[in-house]
């Protein structure tokens, strides 16, 4: 039975001033706005449930928190390690998004308070409890209530309200939409974190070698539908034993990570590169043919040949060998196949001096000749 049907029975047309005088019609409108917002706040969960990356959440939340309350500003900082190594700052100003940088250098001050008021708070409580210090950065953008976003790994961050463009207080019913909203938040942020450690390397951030291959086999079967072509890259660097011989493991450590970064600012942002393991290294490189693959390679090996890295008295180098296949939409070949190729054409680099890019050959130049155009 719905309302409609409900309204027309005579007993209640009958006992309508009744139900009306205490109070039973206003609890049924109550009881279907909670509904409603329940409702909302599923399909929100759902959206956020479905989000691929920290930085999408963050302006959903952004773009639905502001929509709903019109606040002067809203400021969504999240903890280091998060997104990036150092606290991320988001704000939505004026009726916009603006990047704003605030001068805060942790969250950690803000996590024994948050482990006590767990949901929504007045930031005048935070006043009674923070000193001045720790509140200084955060007094600028002039907030009016303060929520955090925290789950099982701790304090992923906190979100900021000013007041409201219209003036009025947040309602109770407000705030305890923004506490469940949140709950939701630090679900969906620490299925993002889990993801993003199941797909990198812990040393270097890079993707991790189960990654390359699950990105490769998709590529292998999106070069059968659209007959497209793309090409791998199997790199090692130079001589690296007598590196640490001459320096230390730490020396090597330290070169592996100056080699990560240089490697990623180099390539394109499409392409996926990844630590096989050890001084090893691999890209996936997608719409690239043998030509573009081989400059490509060039351009890092370059990159890597002038890199420098200052350590303690030091100033270290190395070189890279380069061994490069590419993927024929007409002749295709497995995942394994297409590495061993590469492979094959890294110990042809190796083996005509290191510090060079070979692209593999098949037919009857099977010997994975230097391709130097
Ligand atoms: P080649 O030019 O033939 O590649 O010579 P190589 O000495 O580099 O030989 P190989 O690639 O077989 O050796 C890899 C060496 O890299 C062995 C290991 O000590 C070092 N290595 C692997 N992973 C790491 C790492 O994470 N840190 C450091 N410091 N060294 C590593
Ligand atoms: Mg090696
Ligand atoms: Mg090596």
């Amino acid at each position: 039975m719905d309302w409609d049907e409900i309204a027309r029975n005579p007993l209640l047309v009958e006992n309508y001033a009744m139900f009306r005088d205490v109070g039973i019609l206003d609890y049924v409108d109550q009881q279907k706005r909670e509904i409603k917002n329940n409702q909302h706040l599923l399909e929100e969960a759902y959206e956020l449930f479905r989000m691929e990356s920290v930085d999408k959440i963050v302006d959903y939340i952004l773009w639905r928190l502001s929509d709903k309350f019109i606040p002067s500003s809203v400021y969504i900082i999240l903890n280091e390690g998060i997104m990036v190594d150092k606290i991320k700052t988001i704000a939505f100003q004026s009726m916009q998004t603006v990047e704003k940088s605030l001068p805060l250098e942790t969250l950690r001050p803000f996590e024994e308070f948050f482990k006590k008021y767990t949901g929504t708070t007045s930031y005048l409580i935070l006043k009674n409890e923070l000193d001045e210090a720790t509140l200084a950065p955060i007094d600028i953008c002039f907030p009016e209530i303060i929520v955090p976003i925290q789950g099982f790994s701790g304090l992923y961050g906190m979100i900021l309200f000013g007041e409201k463009i219209l003036g009025e207080e947040y309602s109770p019913g407000e705030i305890s939409y923004i506490n469940r909203l949140m709950k939701f938040t630090s679900i969906s942020i620490q299925n993002n974190i889990h993801y993003e450690r199941s797909v990198r390397d812990s040393k270097t951030g890079l993707y991790n070698h189960n990654f390359f291959l699950s990105r490769l086999k998709e590529e292998i079967a999106r070069s059968k539908r659209n007959h497209s072509v793309f090409s791998i890259m199997v790199m090692d660097i130079d001589k690296f034993k007598t590196f640490n011989d001459t320096y230390g493991h730490l020396a090597g450590d330290e070169v592996i990570l100056s080699l990560a970064a240089t490697l990623k600012k180099t390539l394109r942002e499409g392409d996926i590169l990844s630590r096989f393991g050890g001084e090893e290294f691999t890209v996936l490189l997608p719409d690239t043919t043998p030509e573009q693959s081989w400059i490509a390679a060039e351009r890092l090996r370059q990159a890597v040949e002038d890199m420098v890295t200052p350590y303690q008295e030091h100033v270290l180098k190395v070189t890279i060998s380069i061994g490069i296949a590419s993927i024929h939409p007409y002749s295709l070949s497995s995942a394994e196949d297409l590495i061993k190729r590469a492979d094959e054409a890294l110990y042809q680099s190796k083996d005509r001096g290191r510090n060079r890019s070979t692209h593999y050959r098949s037919g009857l130049l099977n010997q994975a000749l230097d391709c130097n155009p």
